[in-house]
């Protein structure tokens, strides 16, 4: 089944998309496919040997990858420029975005090429968002959709969808990204905390269902991105005016090994309900003054903790140019001393680095 959204926008499960590729619906002329990644290998070969051969079809396909700004904005180019080119020839353009419909699953780093692939695709054709049953993960994609164009906190841009099809309902765990998707201001945006937050704790959900943490899900190492950036950087770049940036340095030997932007921010003594019992049963040792006071600050892993990439639940974490004690890290959390519990915790003692700007 298939219902009509907006104008040029639909909604439908897998028999809907199957039908526009047996050539039964022309009125469709761009599909995006949002599938576990196995059901999109197996849905491109399926229409490979069954779609009306007069269509020309081409398939945009995404890896679930982390993403980091450039990233995005590479993606974002990129389906312009195949919807740009697609030319007359081509009567259907298909992309295919894995995400599986799971709470803990990553929404919200697919969002930007859904929601730029709805948007040019809208331009010049019908849409066709579908998943397995039209429910779920299509729903929570349009549904993003319709907050950003029409600026619609998520309930109302919910109870919109509904009224094409009443049978919607994102996951939860996709309800609460889109939550964050309203907060953040309709964007995925990087460099809230809300982000960040979001962003450590499908890492350490990732962590713990036991698969590999490489560098390339770290945020890149402030140190090496100075000394790269002043190469580059020539007299015309010198001109554009400079805003310095808090950064942590190392006591030692002064290595940028955090900047400002890297931190990951809490609420002093706010911890998560899940530790409360431990909470409770070190807040004796507190008084009531040290309790909110802060003596570490938590960050995002970033590139220079070989430690972390070694695959331990826990370890010490050395500055990478003097090998000088920093701070921990731990996937299963660290309580900071104001009572905070942040999970996983990479840690800098703020009494061995200092702040500085860069
Ligand atoms: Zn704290
Ligand atoms: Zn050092």
């Amino acid at each position: 089944m298939m219902y009509l959204v907006r104008e040029n926008l639909f909604i439908g499960n897998i028999n809907a998309a199957a039908e526009v590729l047996l050539g039964n619906n022309v009125e469709i002329t761009h599909i995006l496919s949002v599938l576990s990644s196995a059901s999109i290998s197996f849905f491109s070969e399926w229409k490979s040997s069954f779609s009306v051969p007069t269509k020309e079809i081409r398939t945009v396909y995404f890896e679930g990858e982390s993403s980091n700004d450039a990233d995005v904005s590479d993606k974002s180019k990129k389906i312009h420029y195949v919807l740009e080119n697609a030319g007359k020839d081509l009567k259907l353009v298909r992309m295919g975005v894995p995400l599986r419909d799971m709470e803990s699953e990553n929404l919200l780093d697919s969002l930007e090429v859904c929601l730029e692939f709805i948007d040019e695709s809208r331009k010049q054709g019908s849409v066709l968002v579908h998943c397995f049953a039209g429910v779920s993960r299509s729903a929570a994609i349009i549904t993003a959709y319709l907050m950003r164009t029409e600026q619609l906190s998520l309930e109302d841009a919910l109870e919109s969808l509904r009224q094409s099809n009443e049978s919607v309902g994102p996951n939860d765990g996709f309800l609460e990204q889109l939550t964050m998707f309203e907060e953040m201001g309709f964007k995925v945006d990087h460099s809230s905390s809300l982000y960040k937050r979001f962003r450590l704790k499908v890492l350490g959900e990732s962590y713990n269902r036991g698969e590999k943490i490489d560098s390339s899900k770290f945020a890149a190492d402030p140190g090496m991105t100075k000394k790269e950036a002043s190469i580059e950087s020539g007299p015309a770049s010198q001109k554009e005016e400079f805003i310095p940036t808090p950064a942590f340095r190392c006591k030692k030997c002064r290595r940028v090994v955090a900047l400002q932007d890297n931190v990951v921010t809490h609420v002093p003594g706010e911890g998560e309900s899940s530790f409360e019992w431990h909470r409770r049963s070190n807040r004796s040792s507190y008084n009531n003054h040290d309790e909110l006071e802060c003596t570490s600050i938590f960050v995002e892993p970033l590139r220079w903790m070989k430690t972390v990439e070694e695959g331990a639940l826990e370890g010490k974490l050395w500055c990478m140019h003097c090998e000088g004690r920093l701070g921990y890290f731990n996937w299963s959390g660290i309580q900071c001393s104001c009572g905070s519990w942040i999970t996983p915790a990479f840690q800098l003692h703020k009494s061995r680095v200092d702040i500085s700007t860069v």
